[in-house]
């Protein structure tokens, strides 16, 4: 049983609150450690993008799911990426969400090039400084942009954040804006010429929030499939 039509109709009302337009959030379903059988049962409720935060997890479990008859999903990296697995990251996923210096997008592209593929990316950004996360500093965020702009194989379409996690969701609410500040302001400098408009951003417990300060993808999990193990 999975809960996808109770996330999307909260998703929505979330929408109508903020005084946005009806599907202006698109729901990321986060399949981290539930079987394949579970990602096509949220395909054939309608979920079209799915997050994975391991590599190796989405490189074993994709085939699986399109065999299953769950194709044409598109496969959002949402964890932390290392330069040495960037090669079956590229042949995974559809979106990197997770690049985090201009290292990494340098390295994303070259072999993106060599493997003649296109990706969708977004840029990490580390809002909440907590030792456990990654992501890039406030600061770096215009050199990454810019570099990821050149790059011919990777389309720059936003930003993404994971807040910490506090009880009172409330108080998450200061992160979002943030985020949708950040992207505002590098639509006015580095990102004039190709504006930027993704804010991945908003988690189970904190996701209407997140939608009300301006997510255009929700990153949802255990509120479709249930606590995880
Ligand atoms: C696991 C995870 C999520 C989803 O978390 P839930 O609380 O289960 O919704 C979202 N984003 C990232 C980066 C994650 O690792």
């Amino acid at each position: 049983m999975v809960h996808v039509a109770a996330v999307e109709s909260r998703i929505r009302e979330a929408e109508r609150r903020a005084g946005r337009p009806a599907g202006a959030v698109v729901l990321c379903a986060v399949t981290k450690t539930f079987p394949a059988e579970a990602v096509v049962e949220a395909a054939t409720a309608g979920v079209t993008h799915v997050g994975e935060n391991r590599v190796q997890e989405g490189e074993e479990k994709r085939p699986e799911v399109e065999r299953l008859g769950g194709g044409g999903l598109r496969w959002h990296l949402i964890g932390h990426l290392q330069s040495n697995k960037v090669r079956r990251a590229v042949e995974t996923f559809d979106v990197i969400e997770t690049v985090d210096s201009v290292e990494l997008a340098d390295r994303i592209e070259r072999i993106a090039a060599e493997l003649g593929r296109s990706l969708e990316v977004l840029i990490q950004v580390d809002l909440g400084h907590e030792a456990t996360k990654s992501g890039a500093e406030r600061s770096d965020v215009p050199a990454i942009a810019e570099r990821l702009q050149r790059c011919e194989h990777l389309t720059l379409t936003g930003l993404m954040t994971v807040p910490p996690f506090l009880d009172d969701v409330e108080l998450v609410r200061p992160y979002f804006r943030e985020l949708r500040e950040l992207r505002d302001e590098l639509n006015a400098t580095v990102c004039v010429e190709r504006p930027i408009h993704e804010l991945s951003m908003g988690m189970s417990h904190d996701f209407e929030v997140a939608v009300e300060e301006g997510a255009t993808i929700v990153r949802v999990g255990s509120a479709i499939f249930g606590a995880r193990g």
